[in-house]
């Protein structure tokens, strides 16, 4: 992680989400999938974050755009789903095949 996939920091930090605040052990406490401290990640998102993985949700969106992302994904679909028709129809899938 961290150099595989490039995503810009912001500065300042922008935030994305308001609501109230929950550790993340708060969280796991209580079986959430996501937290919410209001301190930024360290590319500049104060957002909610994901409880396994400490990724905030911005960051994770930020990758899911990123073309590095969608190459290792659809190598990594065509590796365990051979046939086109099992693929599932989603909107980077088709904008890979257009390519
Ligand atoms: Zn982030």
């Amino acid at each position: 992680m961290g150099t595989k996939y490039r995503v810009s920091v912001c500065e300042p930090p922008v935030v994305c989400h308001d609501g109230p605040k929950i550790t993340r052990t708060g969280a796991r406490t209580e079986g959430l999938a996501r937290y919410f401290t209001g301190e930024p990640c360290k590319y500049g998102h104060i957002d909610e974050r994901y409880t396994s993985s400490t990724m905030c949700l911005r960051c994770e969106r930020e990758r899911h755009r990123s073309e590095a992302y969608h190459k290792w994904a659809a190598n990594y679909q065509r590796s365990y789903l051979p046939e086109p028709s099992r693929r599932h129809n989603s909107k980077w899938q088709r904008v890979q095949e257009a390519a």
